[in-house]
């Protein structure tokens, strides 16, 4: 029998191994800590693997992230010949939709200035500008970028987007690879990070970012805190180059209690909540891709280990 062993939040391994007893009772779903037979697993559900618990599987043929980055995968430990898969799945990318949507309109319609208003009893209306007047750039126009993006578009934002290669995207202004980040960054309004922490992107979001972004233009980073170069941020929105911050993710996550993030008037911090894995749609993406190894067709958001997304 194949053997799957979730080994991540236990509350939603519960969900998941209903999920799996339903439509594939053919597979042996172990939540972690009751693991089976390590001998018997086949395919590795888990947010960490640990060197010893994969030195303790030695038929594994899969290793599955449960989360949509990888960047605290430590490839090294993972033997050459295991593929490691994200998860890509409806419930990610609908929750980064609606909160890069909800921070994008937020920003857009003078939320945040109105909420230090009314701290002040000011009643003091501020010009609303047209979205066609306001452009979007969203960097990294992956599974999530891309979602992101459509999903803008009816509410009449200039959108363009940022990525490694070239990518036609219907309605949007598409820059690619290092020399198209200053004229993409040029026009952005509103900056969007959302690509994967690797060697090339860790710290992107510094000064020479920031500087080349038009004056009073506002962050939204949801992608990885090691994008960000705190300082430089810090720097810009005491200068009045950069408006507002919007940051979901921070690096350490938590930041220390006397971090000035936590009390800046134009950082909103939230908890790296942006989107989340969802039992119910994730675990039928999950047991798609087992059918497809067991097939031997190509896994769904395999991970290319050169390029470290
Ligand atoms: P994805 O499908 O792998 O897309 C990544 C995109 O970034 C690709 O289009 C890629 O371009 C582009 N890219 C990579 N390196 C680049 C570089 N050096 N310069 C320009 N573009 C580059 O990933 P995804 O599913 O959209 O997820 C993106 C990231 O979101 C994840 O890695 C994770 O860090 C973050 N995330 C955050 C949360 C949260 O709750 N805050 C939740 C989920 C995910 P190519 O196609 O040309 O390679």
């Amino acid at each position: 029998m194949t053997s799957v062993l979730y080994r991540s939040d236990a509350a939603r391994g519960r969900a998941w191994a209903e999920y799996f007893a339903h439509h594939a009772p053919d597979v042996d779903f172990h939540v972690w800590p009751d693991h089976g037979d390590l001998a018997d697993v086949a395919y590795l559900v888990a947010w960490q693997a640990p060197p010893e618990l994969l030195a303790a599987l030695p038929n594994l043929k899969v290793l599955f992230s449960s989360g949509a980055g990888v960047d605290h995968v430590d490839f090294a430990a993972i033997p050459p010949h295991i593929p490691v898969v994200r998860m890509v799945e409806p419930g990610i990318i609908n929750g980064m939709v609606e909160y890069v949507t909800m921070a994008v309109l937020a920003l857009h319609r003078d939320l945040f200035d109105y909420q230090a208003r009314q701290a002040r009893g000011a009643w003091e209306p501020i010009e609303v500008r047209a979205a066609s007047a306001r452009c979007v750039g969203v960097m990294g126009m992956g599974v999530l970028g891309q979602a992101v993006l459509a999903r803008l578009a009816p509410f009449g934002f200039r959108l363009r987007g940022w990525n490694r290669s070239e990518r036609a995207s219907e309605g949007v202004e598409v820059f690619a690879g290092p020399e198209g980040l200053a004229p993409f960054l040029a026009g952005a309004d509103i900056l969007v990070c959302l690509l994967p922490l690797t060697d090339a992107t860790r710290g992107i979001l510094g000064a020479e970012v920031f500087a080349a972004l038009p004056r009073g233009a506002a962050i939204i980073n949801v992608g990885r805190g090691g994008h960000l170069d705190q300082a430089a941020l810090l720097a810009a929105l005491e200068s009045g180059q950069l408006s507002r911050a919007v940051l979901d993710v921070t690096d350490p996550e938590p930041l220390p209690a006397d971090h000035p993030f936590w009390r800046h008037p134009r950082i909103l911090l939230t908890p790296h909540v942006a989107s989340m894995t969802q039992p119910e749609t994730a675990a039928p993406v999950m047991l798609e891709n087992l059918r497809r190894h067991q097939r031997g067709e190509p896994l769904l958001g395999l991970i290319d280990r050169d390029r470290g997304y």
